[in-house]
């Protein structure tokens, strides 16, 4: 009995995460996640190619947690694939919140799975298992297959302490150990950072020390799904006398999910996991009427994005309130390799306000990550003890350091797989063997972007776009204007020479064709794609000459009557 495993996202990457389990024919789909495309191409969001699993049977798409990179995609798999949804509660509630975004979704069937109970999908067995992450109600899975027990960590860190109180469930992976692990895929993404991850209380700790001694308005960023974080904050507003002004819309969604999802583990079980009673909530747009000392501002947009509240505020185009010198700003965060430049300039933007800026580099305390270190991805590898081994969510750099950390650690059987390659797991072992189709599917305005359309975006991007037509009577010479027109590559007014000497070459290209100069015309007058064809070469060398690139460059004739 053969099991077989392959990605068709976050593994060579990080982001974009979509894992598939396939048997008997029968495929479990695992977290189905999207990434960002950050070459200025307008490109909203990318998700999985799923052509793959086109030919197997899908018998479900099971979730491991709320984040983006896992859920994401669910609405574009979901008009392939008319599948039930299993998963915590509060990624399924944070799935049904955009229903009325994506209409796939408003009858969709989601299915809550508690930690510790089993949902029969097709030929699986499939049970959530509590972990610790930077988000509420996030799950690792205990899947049974053909091939045996299959351990799939989800995001985690072992967290001793959560802020709501719903611990790792260490007890059932130890059982799960006991009962013998066939394979384990885990978490890959903070295998260069040494040490144990920390604790969300130490960073509420830290907060509240900022917020405790601050004089003015206090302007806390942070990633809006981390509940664990906006609670924490909800009581070190009270306990200070300030109101939660909540700035950004992705503050208020997860801030109403959270208040809307009762939680179905730990102490707290039945209560919503964000509990901000109304009066301490105060509204953005009346935020002006609050003393400036009452404010505790919970924003978005700790990675520098230009349009979220965090970069509004510090270029004072916030319509809640403007910031000003003695107010502080606190960056709950960290930086995502990448947005660095982003980051800075927001940065730079606060510090000429006046703005008292805390980051991470600043104050360590003020964030600590939600994916396992080092020394905790070594301990979940001691704690589960499997035969064999897969480093999921990361870049093939993490992915291998993983697997090496693991083979260390006296794993038998290790494979590094990226997307689209396949692991086959049975008796005898685990081989990577072969590969199936994997790719990312951009999204523009909800809709696909082909990838042809991609390539001449990114084109156009870098060397702008120029267009001629040609007008040629039915001999193929030139009967009238060539028109020439550029976009994003010359001033037409201040470069209307070079536009000229383009033209001229053109001309001079087309007639070539018609009439070679010393030759004989030809017996057959040229087709338009050949004209065309040399028209455009022509512009596109003596624009290149003069500039030193070539603009994405088009032509067309146009056949007129003499
Ligand atoms: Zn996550
Ligand atoms: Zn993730």
């Amino acid at each position: 009995m053969s099991l077989r495993v392959f990605p068709l996202g976050g593994l060579g990457e990080i982001g974009m995460n979509c894992l598939v389990l396939e048997q008997r024919g029968e495929a479990l789909v695992v977290d189905c996640g999207v990434a960002f495309d950050d070459r200025g191409l307008g490109v909203d969001l990318i998700h999985p190619d799923f052509a793959a699993l086109q030919g197997t049977r899908v018998a479900g798409l099971v979730i491991t947690h709320g984040h983006e990179d896992h859920i994401g995609a669910v609405p574009y798999f979901l008009r392939r694939f008319d599948v039930p949804v299993y998963g915590s509660r509060y990624a399924l509630g944070l799935v049904r919140q955009r229903a009325a975004e994506h209409e796939v979704l408003g009858h969709a069937r989601l299915q809550d799975v508690p930690p510790r109970t089993v949902a029969r999908i097709g030929s699986f067995d499939v049970e959530p298992i509590r972990v610790t992450h930077s988000i509420a109600d996030a799950t690792a899975l205990a899947i049974r297959t053909d091939a045996g027990l299959v351990v799939h960590t989800g995001d985690f860190k072992f967290d001793e302490t959560p802020s709501d109180g719903e611990t790792f469930d260490v007890q059932r992976f130890e059982e799960l150990s006991r009962e013998g692990v066939r394979l384990l895929l885990s978490d890959s993404t903070n295998v260069d950072v040494a040490g144990p991850t920390g604790s969300e209380q130490g960073v509420g700790v830290a907060l509240d020390r900022i917020v405790g001694g601050a004089e003015q308005a206090v302007v806390v960023a942070v990633f809006a799904s981390n509940v664990h974080r906006l609670r924490m904050l909800g009581e070190i507003a009270r306990r200070h006398g300030r109101k939660i002004v909540p700035l950004g819309r992705s503050v208020v969604t997860h801030a109403r999910v959270a208040r809307e999802t009762p939680r179905s583990t730990g102490e707290g079980a039945g209560q919503p996991y964000l509990q901000w009673p109304s009066d301490l909530v105060w509204p953005a747009d009346r935020a002006r009427e609050l003393p400036r000392r009452a404010i505790l501002g919970v924003a978005s947009g700790t990675q520098g994005e230009e349009s979220a509240a965090l970069a509004r505020l510090a270029r004072g185009q916030h319509p809640a309130f403007d910031l000003s010198p003695g107010d502080v700003v606190v960056m709950s965060s960290r930086v995502i390799p990448g947005n660095e430049a982003g980051v800075m300039r927001v940065i730079g933007d606060l510090l000429r306000r006046g703005v008292d800026v805390r980051t991470w580099w600043s104050d360590r305390a003020v964030h600590v990550s939600g994916h396992a270190h080092r020394d905790d991805q070594r301990r979940m590898v001691e704690m589960v003890k499997p035969r064999g081994f897969i480093p999921v969510h990361g870049t093939l750099h993490h992915l291998s350091r993983h697997a090496a950390l693991a083979r260390d650690l006296g794993v038998p059987e290790v494979c590094v797989l990226e997307n689209g390659d396949v692991a086959d797991v049975d008796g005898d072992g685990l081989r990577k063997g072969g590969r199936v189709r994997s790719g990312r599917v951009h999204v523009f305005a909800g809709r696909t972007l082909p990838e042809s359309v991609v390539h001449e975006r990114s084109g156009l991007a870098s060397h702008g776009g120029a267009h001629i037509l040609v007008h040629v009577d039915a001999l193929g010479c030139l009967a009238g204007e060539v028109i020439l027109a550029t976009h994003g590559v010359l001033d037409d007014e201040l470069d209307a020479d070079l536009l000229v000497v383009a033209r001229r070459a053109a001309r001079a290209a087309v007639e070539e064709l018609s009439s070679p100069a010393g030759r004989a015309r030809p017996a057959v007058p040229p087709p338009d794609d050949e004209i065309a064809e040399v028209a455009r070469q022509a512009v596109r060398h003596a624009l290149g000459r003069v500039l030193g690139f070539k603009p994405l460059t088009t032509a067309t004739v146009l056949r007129v009557p003499r």
